[in-house]
């Protein structure tokens, strides 16, 4: 036997690494599994250059948990190591590097989790739940110094060295877990932790056994239905070959979708469609981006993106990594080339992982693209389902913007799709004043603007429907990048006044008749609540209208989206009374000599005017219907 003290002159090593990574100490099993992976696979690639003289035989790697020795035992058959090794890579090695991280990150708890792994800590992660770790290893080495050996040691920094009789190659790496740590001799936990973090490992994982139901060849029940029996096997934690390490050319659209419910098992709804994502110069990057269908509530969706180091999971936050819209995205990235051993901060500026964002945001807007060229109808069949994401992108990244301008579509109220350019066309010919701004009307809510989208269609112009959670934003971002447009609800005025037509109508009322009209009316509402602005609008036309100024208007409801109820969240509503003076009622007002009767007809028809707005409510509401059964009466 030997002993010896393990080569560090750090001494607090054993306290700091159980202490920094209390809060994340389910690591642990990641590291040692990946440790196990990476021997195998070192392995098969010795053996396929011929270095190695034995067969390999079944290169299972079994977690195997014992409740009763209270141990958890990671075993591979893989390429081991010597005496030698064990004392440079664990004894040596591991500490050195332990001793770097213990310098740099000493105080900074939060950054200690993502890096340990990258450090030649992995291994040490072990003690963090272990009062006593041991290895036994045999090397598949032959001749000289090659006996098995066992490393045991308490969490001190004294280790010994055993030579031991282990037949098979390998190595076994035994945690006996501490007090603290029981949670780890549970089956569910470990079993919970292997899902998470081994699901997609290249090299089979066994854990314990599972029940499955198997077909008995060749038996029938009297009904003649097949017969199943329960059988015990060994339970395979994970799929050695994800779809997304697969060539695309390989893969069905089928595969794909079986594929993201192996991903997300409790999503049940389907995606869109996807990316493959392959690169291999200058950085290394594969995975697949599938896009969902959109809801209106981002904020669930946004990140699902897991992301992988050689298929080993390291976590399901990207944000900071890509560009905030394309978490909206599900799916998987996997890199080797994604420094994973800094912090997030310094994984924003660092430059792989901008070429890595840059290079998914541009085959995000190749594929959106290429189906927008290739294939518009199914394209537009889609589009309700990603014009969210496609909006957020556009806002958030010029370079998305300066892509998708081309394939963004506008949707009208008769459910056709236009680009901004192709819409431009069509609604530019009912506009007189064509050298001043194009006038986009839009509705973004078909029920309680239908009687100004009733009147916009009597004159034939056309109706954008823009219900969307960010509009108000884009419409903003377009007007800006399209100094010819301006973006108008239908409500925002009235319809001649939106749109100009030369024509306008004469006024049966003259200028003073107007004024004095106007001081009637307001004698009678409330001033404070609307504005009061006679306009000779056409007969048929509504006598009184309620419109909501669009400026005021849109940056009411942005300030209220953003969360807080900011200065302009708080400002009451800006309204509009628009009175016509050219409908006959209103000249049969201005006409009345009886002012009971001219008030009550001025508070029934502002009323009405609120009524199609919905914004009759309460009490309001109830006079308005009293008063309205006195009329009919
Ligand atoms: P890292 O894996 O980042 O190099 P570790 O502390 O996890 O750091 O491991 C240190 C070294 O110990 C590894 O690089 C490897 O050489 C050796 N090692 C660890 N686990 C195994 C194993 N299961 N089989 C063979 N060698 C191993």
């Amino acid at each position: 036997m030997q002993k010896g003290n393990i080569n560090v002159q750090t001494e607090d090593i054993f306290p700091i690494i159980k202490k920094f990574l209390y809060t994340d100490n389910e690591i642990f099993l990641r590291e040692l599994v990946s440790n196990a992976v990476d021997a195998t696979q070192k392995l098969k690639t010795l053996s396929s250059l011929g270095k190695v003289k034995d067969e390999l035989g079944d290169l299972k790697i079994e977690v195997i948990l014992d409740k009763k020795k209270k141990t958890l035992t990671i075993k591979d058959k893989g390429i081991g190591m010597t005496v030698d090794e064990v004392d440079k890579y664990i004894n040596q090695i591991a500490f050195s590097s332990a001793e770097d991280f213990v310098k740099k990150f000493k105080g900074k708890e939060a950054d200690a989790k993502e890096l340990i792994g990258h450090f030649g800590l992995g291994f040490y992660s072990s003690f963090m739940v272990s009062d006593k770790v041991e290895i036994l290893t045999k090397t598949y080495k032959k001749g000289g110094k090659t006996k098995a050996v066992k490393w045991e040691c308490d969490g001190s920094s004294e280790y010994t060295i055993t030579e031991i009789d282990k037949t098979d190659r390998g190595t076994e790496v035994v945690l006996h877990i501490s007090k603290e740590s029981k949670e780890f001799l549970e089956e569910n936990r470990i079993l919970e932790l292997l899902k998470k973090y081994c699901k997609f490992l290249p090299v089979e994982i066994a854990f314990g056994t599972e029940k499955i139901s198997e077909k008995i060849e060749g038996e029938k029940d009297k009904d003649g239905n097949d017969k199943y029996r329960e059988v015990e096997k060994v339970r395979i934690i994970n799929n050695v070959n994800p779809a997304w390490k697969i060539k695309p050319t390989e893969l069905k659209d089928e595969d794909y979708k079986n594929f993201y419910r192996e991903l997300y098992p409790y999503t049940f709804e389907e995606p869109m469609f996807q990316i493959h994502l392959n690169v291999d110069y200058p950085f290394n990057l594969t995975g697949i981006l599938y896009f969902p269908k959109i809801k209106k509530n981002i904020e669930v969706q946004k990140n699902k993106i897991q992301l992988y180091c050689n298929q080993v999971f390291v976590t399901d936050s990207v944000e900071g990594i890509v560009p905030d819209f394309l978490t909206l995205l599900h799916g998987v990235i996997d890199s080797p080339d994604i420094p994973l051993n800094v912090s997030r901060s310094a994984l924003q500026s660092d430059s792989n992982v901008k070429k890595i964002s840059n290079h998914i945001m541009k085959k995000v807007a190749d594929k959106l693209e290429n189906m927008f060229k290739n294939k518009r109808e199914d394209f537009e069949a889609k589009w309700d389902d990603i014009r969210i994401f496609i909006q957020y992108g556009m806002i958030s990244e010029s370079k998305f913007y300066d892509r998708a301008i081309k394939f963004f579509l506008f949707k009208n109220l008769d459910g056709k799709y236009f680009t901004i350019e192709e819409y431009e066309k069509h609604i530019k010919d009912n506009q007189t004043d064509k050298d001043k701004k194009i006038v986009h009307l839009y509705t973004n809510n078909i029920d309680d603007q239908h009687n100004y989208i009733e009147t916009a269609k009597e004159k034939n112009y056309d109706v954008l429907i823009m219900d969307g959670p960010i509009d108000n934003h884009f419409i903003n971002m377009l007007e800006q990048k399209f100094t010819k447009y301006s973006f108008a609800r239908v409500d925002a005025d009235v319809i001649d006044k939106l749109i100009k037509k030369e024509d306008a109508q004469p006024s049966k009322l003259s200028d003073d008749e107007q004024k004095s009209l106007k001081e009637i009316i307001e004698k009678v509402i409330d001033k404070k609540k609307f504005n009061v602005v006679v306009e000779s609008l056409s007969e048929t036309e509504q006598p009184m209208i309620i419109t909501k100024p669009e400026f005021m208007r849109r940056m009411k409801e942005m300030s209220e989206i953003s969360g807080g109820m900011g200065y302009m969240g708080m400002m009451p509503d800006n309204l509009n009374l628009v009175v016509n003076a050219n409908h006959s009622i209103i000249y049969d007002i201005f006409k009345e000599e009886d002012e009971k009767k001219q008030t009550n007809l001025i508070e029934q028809l502002v009323d009405l005017a609120l009524l199609s707005q919905n914004l009759l409510k309460g009490e309001k509401l109830t006079n308005f219907i009293k008063r309205s059964v006195n009329i009919i009466k």
